[in-house]
């Protein structure tokens, strides 16, 4: 990393204030990275995918990396209270994954082999019977099986994101928020900076944590990421206590339907039925709602006497990458520009993680991981490994 000598030059300056680049900032100034500055569009915290994630934690994926961000995340959320002053809400009670076929319990006991491979002791098959017993409100006469893990739970994405942005703030990590036009600038192949409204703001490194958009970010200074948003929207019910707030997240992996219950009302999604899935526009879609209504009374029968709250229902993005997994590295065409892009729809779960790595990765030191499946280059090298996960 360079650091040039002007007066308002900074070590790094991230783009999007989201969980993803506060933990990026948090983690740099706390090795010791003195100048370190977030432009945010938004006048204020939360506006991106962070304020509309419902908080699901996991290490069930089927990629060894996948687990492994998961685990090193979970150590940190552990000490998270500790380190950053703030409680990020992890409650463990469980992810259960429930199959209706042979062909998709093979798919869950895959990705099993690869999460007890490496280190997810807890994680295992259960049974009918067992289903019935960790959740009990479930239809299950068209079930053959499922897995269950109880590290795997909650998290609060909202009090992630104000623990790193206190804790960065306490660190000397500076912030600006109402940046309405901020482009990365480049002289020949090596970043120098940004313009942010019209000043330039000289930086050694800069990081795009756009988030959803930063295919966008990334598109405008010539480099091409394979990211695209992914609509998804949550219905909620009214308060309803039928269901206990320890009910674990409960996922049909013959179409993704899951859900679980937040302050106690329900929380329903389903990642199908919606007009355009490929879109920047976040409106929520009302057609959408008798679907995931009709799959939770058939999965879930005593939410027949759930009402939903559509007022609060909402919609947001997904930061998709081709193959499921975040893109993490420096950009190959442009030194100093370094991507924490992709994570597509675990980049609150896995913020801790990439804030470390990242951190890391920009002064140069050891990794915690070997990061080589995330590298930006994989998609143009053809070798990259699809995380079969559903949600
Ligand atoms: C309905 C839903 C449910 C989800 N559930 C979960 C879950 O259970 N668990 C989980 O881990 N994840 C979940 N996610 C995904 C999670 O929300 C994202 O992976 C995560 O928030 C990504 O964090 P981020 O910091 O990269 O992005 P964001 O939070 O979107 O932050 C990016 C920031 O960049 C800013 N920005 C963008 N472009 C620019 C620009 N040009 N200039 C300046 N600023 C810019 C944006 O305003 C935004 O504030 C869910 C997402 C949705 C939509």
């Amino acid at each position: 990393m360079t650091t040039t000598g002007h007066s308002k030059a900074y070590d790094a300056v991230i783009i999007g204030a989201g969980v993803v680049g506060t933990s990026i900032a948090w983690h740099l100034a706390g090795y010791g990275c003195r100048r370190v500055l977030i432009v945010e569009r938004a006048e204020q915290l939360g506006t991106g995918s962070t304020g509309k994630a419902t908080g699901g934690f996991r290490c069930q994926f089927s990629t060894p990396i996948n687990v492994q961000l998961s685990l090193l995340s979970r150590e940190k959320l552990l000490r998270f209270q500790d380190e950053a002053g703030h409680d990020p809400g992890y409650c463990p009670y469980g992810y259960l994954f429930v199959a209706t076929d042979e062909s998709q319990m093979n798919t869950l006991r895959e990705a099993l082999k690869v999460q007890l491979e490496a280190g997810v002791g807890v994680a295992r098959e259960v049974s009918v019977d067992e289903i019935r017993q960790i959740n009990p409100a479930l239809y299950t006469d068209d079930l053959v099986g499922g897995t269950f893990c109880e590290w795997d739970g909650f998290t609060r994405p909202m009090d992630i994101l104000n623990g790193y942005y206190t804790a960065s703030q306490r660190l000397g990590v500076e912030y600006r928020f109402g940046v309405k036009r901020v482009q990365v600038w480049r002289a020949s192949d090596t970043v120098v900076g940004i313009m942010a409204d019209g000043e330039f703001i000289p930086a050694g490194a800069v990081v795009n944590a756009g988030g959803a958009w930063a295919g966008q970010i990334a598109h405008e200074v010539g480099v091409e990421l394979p990211l695209y948003p992914l609509k998804r929207q949550v219905a909620i019910t009214e308060p309803f206590d039928e269901l206990p707030e320890t009910m674990p997240m409960s996922v049909d992996v013959s179409d993704g339907f899951h859900l679980r219950v937040r302050d106690g009302r329900v929380l329903l999604l389903y990642p199908h039925g919606l007009s355009e899935e490929r879109t920047y526009e976040t409106a929520f879609e009302d057609a959408w709602l008798p679907k995931v209504l009709a799959r939770a009374h058939q999965r879930v029968p005593c939410l027949h006497q759930a009402k939903i709250d559509r007022p609060r229902c909402w919609a947001g993005l997904y930061e998709m990458s081709p193959d499921k997994h975040a893109i993490v590295g420096e950009a190959p065409e442009l030194c100093g520009f370094y991507l924490a892009n992709g994570s597509s729809g675990h980049g609150v779960m896995h913020s801790p993680a990439l804030g470390e790595i990242m951190a890391r990765l920009i002064m140069g030191m050891e990794l915690p991981l070997d990061i080589t499946p995330l590298r930006p280059t994989r998609f143009a090298e053809g070798d990259w490994n699809l995380d079969t996960g559903v949600l």
